[in-house]
Protein backbone atom coordinates (compact mmCIF):
# COMPACT_ATOMS: atom_id res chain seq x y z
CA UNK A 1 0.00 0.00 0.00
CA UNK A 2 1.18 3.20 -0.78
CA UNK A 3 2.29 5.58 2.16
CA UNK A 4 -1.07 7.37 3.12
CA UNK A 5 0.02 8.82 6.52
CA UNK A 6 0.76 13.04 6.19
CA UNK A 7 4.13 14.17 6.75
CA UNK A 8 2.42 16.10 9.98
CA UNK A 9 1.25 12.71 11.74
CA UNK A 10 5.26 11.26 11.02
CA UNK A 11 6.44 14.08 12.95
CA UNK A 12 5.25 12.80 16.16
CA UNK A 13 7.23 10.81 18.26
CA UNK A 14 5.51 8.82 21.46
CA UNK A 15 7.91 5.76 21.41
CA UNK A 16 9.56 6.61 24.32
CA UNK A 17 6.29 6.80 26.51
CA UNK A 18 4.95 3.75 24.73
CA UNK A 19 8.26 1.98 25.94
CA UNK A 20 7.52 2.46 29.63
CA UNK A 21 3.93 1.53 28.99
CA UNK A 22 4.63 -2.02 27.10
CA UNK A 23 7.76 -2.66 30.16
CA UNK A 24 5.18 -1.72 32.47
CA UNK A 25 2.54 -4.48 30.62
CA UNK A 26 3.92 -7.09 32.17
CA UNK A 27 4.47 -6.53 35.90
CA UNK A 28 1.96 -7.60 38.59
CA UNK A 29 0.77 -4.82 41.16
CA UNK A 30 3.77 -2.30 40.06
CA UNK A 31 4.42 0.95 42.01
CA UNK A 32 3.09 3.02 38.89
CA UNK A 33 4.90 6.52 39.39
CA UNK A 34 3.82 7.12 35.58
CA UNK A 35 0.64 8.11 35.67
CA UNK A 36 -0.28 11.62 35.37
CA UNK A 37 -3.33 11.68 36.65
CA UNK A 38 -5.06 12.16 40.64
CA UNK A 39 -5.35 8.72 42.28
CA UNK A 40 -8.40 10.51 43.61
CA UNK A 41 -12.03 10.66 42.22
CA UNK A 42 -14.20 13.50 41.03
CA UNK A 43 -15.94 14.71 44.42
CA UNK A 44 -19.69 13.14 44.90
CA UNK A 45 -21.30 17.00 45.13
CA UNK A 46 -19.77 17.34 41.68
CA UNK A 47 -20.48 13.90 40.31
CA UNK A 48 -24.08 14.46 41.22
CA UNK A 49 -23.99 18.33 38.98
CA UNK A 50 -23.22 16.38 36.12
CA UNK A 51 -25.61 13.19 36.57
CA UNK A 52 -28.57 15.74 36.89
CA UNK A 53 -27.46 17.92 34.07
CA UNK A 54 -27.92 14.59 32.49
CA UNK A 55 -31.22 13.66 33.30
CA UNK A 56 -32.51 17.41 32.78
CA UNK A 57 -31.72 16.57 29.03
CA UNK A 58 -28.59 19.19 29.21
CA UNK A 59 -27.43 16.70 26.52
CA UNK A 60 -26.98 19.10 23.73
CA UNK A 61 -24.34 21.01 21.90
CA UNK A 62 -23.69 23.70 24.07
CA UNK A 63 -22.50 27.29 22.30
CA UNK A 64 -18.59 27.16 21.04
CA UNK A 65 -17.27 29.51 23.50
CA UNK A 66 -19.17 27.53 26.39
CA UNK A 67 -22.17 27.70 28.68
CA UNK A 68 -23.24 30.79 28.97
CA UNK A 69 -22.73 30.77 32.88
CA UNK A 70 -19.54 28.84 32.90
CA UNK A 71 -18.22 31.02 30.90
CA UNK A 72 -19.61 34.00 32.80
CA UNK A 73 -18.61 32.77 36.03
CA UNK A 74 -14.91 32.42 34.92
CA UNK A 75 -15.02 35.56 33.31
CA UNK A 76 -15.85 36.93 36.70
CA UNK A 77 -12.90 35.25 38.74
CA UNK A 78 -10.19 36.10 35.79
CA UNK A 79 -11.14 39.81 35.92
CA UNK A 80 -11.02 39.98 39.59
CA UNK A 81 -7.58 37.84 39.72
CA UNK A 82 -5.69 39.53 36.96
CA UNK A 83 -7.48 43.08 37.28
CA UNK A 84 -8.80 42.61 32.87
CA UNK A 85 -11.47 43.93 32.28
CA UNK A 86 -14.40 41.74 30.84
CA UNK A 87 -11.11 39.23 29.74
CA UNK A 88 -12.61 36.96 26.78
CA UNK A 89 -13.05 33.59 27.95
CA UNK A 90 -13.46 30.04 25.71
CA UNK A 91 -14.18 27.01 27.54
CA UNK A 92 -12.14 23.89 25.80
CA UNK A 93 -12.45 20.21 25.48
CA UNK A 94 -9.16 20.32 28.56
CA UNK A 95 -6.12 22.45 28.52
CA UNK A 96 -5.08 20.00 25.52
CA UNK A 97 -7.85 21.28 23.38
CA UNK A 98 -6.76 24.99 24.09
CA UNK A 99 -3.13 24.16 23.19
CA UNK A 100 -3.75 22.98 20.38
CA UNK A 101 -6.17 26.15 19.29
CA UNK A 102 -3.63 28.27 20.68
CA UNK A 103 -0.92 26.53 19.03
CA UNK A 104 -3.02 26.44 15.85
CA UNK A 105 -3.89 30.22 16.08
CA UNK A 106 -0.55 31.83 16.42
CA UNK A 107 2.41 29.53 15.10
CA UNK A 108 3.00 29.09 11.21
CA UNK A 109 5.60 27.84 9.89
CA UNK A 110 9.05 29.22 10.48
CA UNK A 111 7.79 30.61 13.43
CA UNK A 112 9.92 30.38 16.49
CA UNK A 113 8.39 29.08 19.87
CA UNK A 114 10.35 29.79 22.89
CA UNK A 115 10.27 26.22 25.58
CA UNK A 116 11.72 25.84 28.64
CA UNK A 117 13.50 22.47 28.73
CA UNK A 118 12.10 20.08 30.45
CA UNK A 119 8.81 21.02 28.99
CA UNK A 120 5.33 19.34 28.64
CA UNK A 121 5.77 17.07 25.86
CA UNK A 122 2.90 18.35 23.94
CA UNK A 123 4.30 21.81 23.34
CA UNK A 124 7.04 20.42 21.38
CA UNK A 125 4.77 18.13 18.96
CA UNK A 126 1.65 20.76 18.49
CA UNK A 127 4.92 22.90 17.28
CA UNK A 128 6.35 20.74 14.90
CA UNK A 129 3.34 19.54 13.25
CA UNK A 130 2.17 23.37 12.58
CA UNK A 131 5.54 23.44 10.81
CA UNK A 132 7.30 25.67 14.19
CA UNK A 133 10.62 25.46 15.25
CA UNK A 134 11.13 24.63 19.33
CA UNK A 135 13.64 26.82 21.14
CA UNK A 136 14.31 25.22 23.92
CA UNK A 137 15.89 26.61 26.90
CA UNK A 138 18.06 24.29 29.39
CA UNK A 139 16.82 25.12 32.37
CA UNK A 140 18.94 22.22 34.33
CA UNK A 141 19.77 21.97 36.67
CA UNK A 142 17.14 24.21 39.27
CA UNK A 143 14.86 24.51 36.46
CA UNK A 144 13.98 27.57 37.19
CA UNK A 145 12.56 30.27 34.52
CA UNK A 146 15.87 31.17 32.05
CA UNK A 147 14.69 34.32 32.03
CA UNK A 148 18.16 35.69 30.24
CA UNK A 149 18.75 33.07 28.33
CA UNK A 150 15.03 33.59 27.15
CA UNK A 151 15.70 37.22 26.57
CA UNK A 152 18.59 36.09 24.37
CA UNK A 153 16.79 33.54 22.54
CA UNK A 154 14.10 35.90 21.50
CA UNK A 155 14.78 36.71 17.36
CA UNK A 156 12.36 38.51 14.89
CA UNK A 157 10.93 34.87 14.47
CA UNK A 158 10.16 34.86 18.27
CA UNK A 159 5.99 33.82 17.56
CA UNK A 160 5.59 33.31 21.42
CA UNK A 161 6.90 32.00 24.98
CA UNK A 162 5.48 28.60 26.69
CA UNK A 163 5.41 28.94 30.34
CA UNK A 164 4.05 26.25 32.28
CA UNK A 165 4.15 26.68 36.72
CA UNK A 166 3.78 24.58 38.38
CA UNK A 167 5.62 22.59 36.27
CA UNK A 168 5.30 19.43 34.38
CA UNK A 169 7.36 17.19 34.51
CA UNK A 170 9.56 18.88 37.29
CA UNK A 171 7.16 19.94 40.17
CA UNK A 172 8.97 23.71 40.21
CA UNK A 173 6.69 26.72 40.52
CA UNK A 174 8.25 29.96 39.11
CA UNK A 175 8.96 33.09 41.71
CA UNK A 176 7.21 36.18 41.36
CA UNK A 177 9.96 38.09 40.64
CA UNK A 178 11.02 35.81 37.47
CA UNK A 179 7.63 35.97 36.31
CA UNK A 180 7.85 40.04 36.78
CA UNK A 181 11.17 39.84 35.01
CA UNK A 182 10.27 37.76 32.07
CA UNK A 183 6.75 39.71 31.74
CA UNK A 184 8.87 42.76 31.48
CA UNK A 185 10.82 41.07 28.86
CA UNK A 186 8.05 39.60 26.77
CA UNK A 187 6.50 43.45 26.90
CA UNK A 188 9.81 44.91 25.26
CA UNK A 189 10.19 42.72 22.49
CA UNK A 190 6.09 42.19 21.77
CA UNK A 191 5.68 38.27 22.37
CA UNK A 192 2.76 36.71 23.63
CA UNK A 193 2.97 34.14 26.30
CA UNK A 194 1.13 30.95 26.70
CA UNK A 195 0.88 30.20 30.11
CA UNK A 196 -0.11 26.63 30.94
CA UNK A 197 -1.61 26.60 34.62
CA UNK A 198 -3.20 23.55 34.49
CA UNK A 199 -1.45 22.50 38.37
CA UNK A 200 -2.78 26.15 39.48
CA UNK A 201 -4.17 24.79 42.82
CA UNK A 202 -1.47 22.10 43.43
CA UNK A 203 0.48 24.49 45.22
CA UNK A 204 2.48 23.55 48.32
CA UNK A 205 4.79 26.12 49.50
CA UNK A 206 2.37 29.02 49.27
CA UNK A 207 0.46 31.12 46.24
CA UNK A 208 1.64 29.90 43.16
CA UNK A 209 2.28 33.27 41.01
CA UNK A 210 0.68 33.56 37.48
CA UNK A 211 2.19 36.40 34.77
CA UNK A 212 -1.34 37.18 34.24
CA UNK A 213 -0.99 39.85 37.02
CA UNK A 214 1.80 41.30 35.30
CA UNK A 215 1.38 40.81 31.26
CA UNK A 216 -1.86 41.28 29.68
CA UNK A 217 -0.34 39.51 26.68
CA UNK A 218 -0.61 36.48 28.44
CA UNK A 219 -2.89 33.80 27.50
CA UNK A 220 -4.43 31.86 30.01
CA UNK A 221 -5.02 28.02 29.96
CA UNK A 222 -6.31 26.45 33.11
CA UNK A 223 -8.24 23.42 33.64
CA UNK A 224 -10.34 21.06 35.52
CA UNK A 225 -8.69 17.84 34.85
CA UNK A 226 -6.11 17.53 37.87
CA UNK A 227 -7.75 19.15 40.68
CA UNK A 228 -11.22 17.60 40.77
CA UNK A 229 -9.80 14.23 39.07
CA UNK A 230 -12.32 14.77 35.70
CA UNK A 231 -9.40 14.18 33.28
CA UNK A 232 -12.26 11.60 31.30
CA UNK A 233 -14.50 15.16 31.67
CA UNK A 234 -12.40 17.17 29.11
CA UNK A 235 -12.88 20.71 30.37
CA UNK A 236 -10.48 23.83 30.53
CA UNK A 237 -10.39 27.27 29.59
CA UNK A 238 -8.64 30.00 27.82
CA UNK A 239 -8.57 33.53 29.03
CA UNK A 240 -7.22 36.31 27.62
CA UNK A 241 -7.18 40.62 28.33
CA UNK A 242 -7.97 43.04 25.74
CA UNK A 243 -4.82 42.68 23.92
CA UNK A 244 -5.14 39.56 22.93
CA UNK A 245 -9.29 39.14 22.36
CA UNK A 246 -8.76 38.33 18.63
CA UNK A 247 -6.71 35.27 19.69
CA UNK A 248 -9.82 34.43 21.54
CA UNK A 249 -12.08 34.64 19.06
CA UNK A 250 -9.56 32.92 16.39
CA UNK A 251 -9.48 29.86 18.63
CA UNK A 252 -13.38 29.77 19.28
CA UNK A 253 -13.15 30.17 15.45
CA UNK A 254 -11.22 27.22 15.36
CA UNK A 255 -13.39 25.57 17.96
CA UNK A 256 -16.59 25.40 16.44
CA UNK A 257 -15.16 23.47 13.47
CA UNK A 258 -13.22 20.93 15.08
CA UNK A 259 -14.25 20.56 19.18
CA UNK A 260 -17.53 22.35 18.05
CA UNK A 261 -17.92 22.72 22.18
CA UNK A 262 -16.50 21.45 25.64
CA UNK A 263 -18.74 18.33 26.53
CA UNK A 264 -22.50 19.94 27.75
CA UNK A 265 -23.39 17.95 30.80
CA UNK A 266 -19.99 18.29 32.34
CA UNK A 267 -20.01 21.92 31.64
CA UNK A 268 -22.83 21.98 33.90
CA UNK A 269 -20.61 20.40 36.99
CA UNK A 270 -17.90 22.72 36.34
CA UNK A 271 -19.86 25.25 37.42
CA UNK A 272 -20.10 24.08 40.73
CA UNK A 273 -15.99 22.81 40.75
CA UNK A 274 -15.24 26.70 40.59
CA UNK A 275 -16.10 27.34 44.04
CA UNK A 276 -15.72 23.91 45.14
CA UNK A 277 -12.63 23.91 48.05
CA UNK A 278 -10.03 21.59 47.16
CA UNK A 279 -7.64 22.73 49.77
CA UNK A 280 -8.14 19.20 51.83
CA UNK A 281 -6.99 17.37 48.57
CA UNK A 282 -3.84 19.59 48.37
CA UNK A 283 -2.68 18.73 51.73
CA UNK A 284 -2.56 15.48 51.22
CA UNK A 285 -0.90 16.04 47.73
CA UNK A 286 1.67 18.26 50.18
CA UNK A 287 2.04 14.89 52.39
CA UNK A 288 2.94 13.04 49.05
CA UNK A 289 5.36 15.73 47.66
CA UNK A 290 6.97 15.38 51.04
CA UNK A 291 7.46 11.75 51.17
CA UNK A 292 8.87 11.76 47.57
CA UNK A 293 10.99 14.58 48.26
CA UNK A 294 12.49 12.79 51.77
CA UNK A 295 12.77 9.79 50.76
CA UNK A 296 14.72 10.65 48.15
CA UNK A 297 17.15 13.14 48.65
CA UNK A 298 20.17 12.25 49.85
CA UNK A 299 20.19 9.38 47.36
CA UNK A 300 19.30 11.26 44.36
CA UNK A 301 20.14 15.09 42.74
CA UNK A 302 16.39 16.73 42.90
CA UNK A 303 14.53 20.06 43.37
CA UNK A 304 11.86 19.89 45.93
CA UNK A 305 8.58 20.00 43.85
CA UNK A 306 6.56 23.23 45.01
CA UNK A 307 3.94 22.24 43.02
CA UNK A 308 1.60 19.85 40.33
CA UNK A 309 2.47 16.17 41.65
CA UNK A 310 5.93 15.15 40.04
CA UNK A 311 9.35 15.26 41.43
CA UNK A 312 12.31 14.83 38.57
CA UNK A 313 15.37 13.48 39.51
CA UNK A 314 18.63 13.02 38.19
CA UNK A 315 19.65 9.25 37.02
CA UNK A 316 22.77 7.57 38.73
CA UNK A 317 25.60 8.39 36.53
CA UNK A 318 22.95 10.53 34.52
CA UNK A 319 21.72 7.85 32.42
CA UNK A 320 17.91 8.39 32.60
CA UNK A 321 16.32 5.64 30.61
CA UNK A 322 19.04 2.84 31.79
CA UNK A 323 18.09 3.92 35.36
CA UNK A 324 14.12 3.45 34.24
CA UNK A 325 15.29 0.03 32.90
CA UNK A 326 16.28 -1.14 35.99
CA UNK A 327 13.43 0.26 37.73
CA UNK A 328 11.01 -1.31 35.56
CA UNK A 329 13.04 -4.60 36.55
CA UNK A 330 12.65 -4.27 39.92
CA UNK A 331 8.55 -3.21 39.82
CA UNK A 332 8.41 0.67 39.62
CA UNK A 333 6.94 2.73 36.61
CA UNK A 334 9.10 5.84 35.98
CA UNK A 335 9.45 7.85 33.30
CA UNK A 336 12.73 8.56 31.48
CA UNK A 337 13.53 12.41 31.83
CA UNK A 338 14.17 12.55 27.54
CA UNK A 339 10.14 12.22 26.93
CA UNK A 340 10.06 15.99 28.50
CA UNK A 341 13.86 16.84 27.45
CA UNK A 342 16.38 17.33 24.83
CA UNK A 343 18.29 15.27 27.39
CA UNK A 344 18.45 11.76 28.89
CA UNK A 345 19.90 12.44 32.10
CA UNK A 346 16.63 12.33 34.65
CA UNK A 347 13.62 10.81 35.41
CA UNK A 348 9.85 11.48 36.21
CA UNK A 349 8.16 10.33 38.87
CA UNK A 350 4.29 11.14 39.37
CA UNK A 351 3.73 10.51 43.16
CA UNK A 352 -0.55 10.69 42.21
CA UNK A 353 -0.53 7.31 44.12
CA UNK A 354 -1.46 6.46 47.49
CA UNK A 355 0.79 6.72 50.54
CA UNK A 356 1.76 3.01 51.40
CA UNK A 357 2.61 2.70 46.89
CA UNK A 358 4.99 6.04 47.46
CA UNK A 359 6.75 4.70 50.53
CA UNK A 360 7.18 0.95 48.78
CA UNK A 361 8.20 3.11 45.69
CA UNK A 362 11.28 4.92 46.86
CA UNK A 363 12.50 2.36 48.96
CA UNK A 364 12.89 0.37 45.70
CA UNK A 365 14.59 3.27 44.30
CA UNK A 366 16.86 4.39 47.22
CA UNK A 367 18.18 0.67 46.66
CA UNK A 368 18.88 1.21 43.24
CA UNK A 369 20.43 4.51 43.39
N1 LIG B 1 -0.71 20.68 30.39
C1 LIG B 1 0.04 19.97 31.23
C2 LIG B 1 1.28 20.58 31.77
C3 LIG B 1 -0.34 18.67 31.59
O1 LIG B 1 0.43 17.98 32.44
C4 LIG B 1 -1.53 18.12 31.04
C5 LIG B 1 -2.00 16.72 31.38
N2 LIG B 1 -1.05 15.80 31.68
C6 LIG B 1 -2.27 18.91 30.16
C7 LIG B 1 -1.84 20.18 29.87
C8 LIG B 1 -3.53 18.41 29.52
O2 LIG B 1 -4.56 18.23 30.41
P1 LIG B 1 -6.09 18.15 30.04
O3 LIG B 1 -6.20 18.16 28.57
O4 LIG B 1 -6.60 16.91 30.67
O5 LIG B 1 -6.73 19.38 30.64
Amino acid sequence: MKDIISKRAKVVDASGIRKVFALGAELKDPVNFSIGQPDFDVPDALKDKAIKAIKAGQNKYSQTVGDKLLQGTIREQVEEEFGWSSPAVLVTSGVSGGLLLAFMTLVDPGDEVIIPDPYFVMYKHLVNMLGGRCVFINSYPDFELPVKKIEDSITDKTKLIVLNSPCNPTGVVYSEKQMKALAEIAAKKDVVVVTDEIYEKFCYDGECASIGNYYDKALVLRGFSKPYAMTGWRLGYAAAGEPLRDVIEEMTKIQQYTFVCAPTPFQKAAIAALDYDVSNLVDAYRRKRDLVYEGLKGKFELVKPGGAFYAFAQAPGGLGTEFVERAIKNNVLIIPGKVFSEKDTHFRISFATSDEKIRQGVDILRKLA
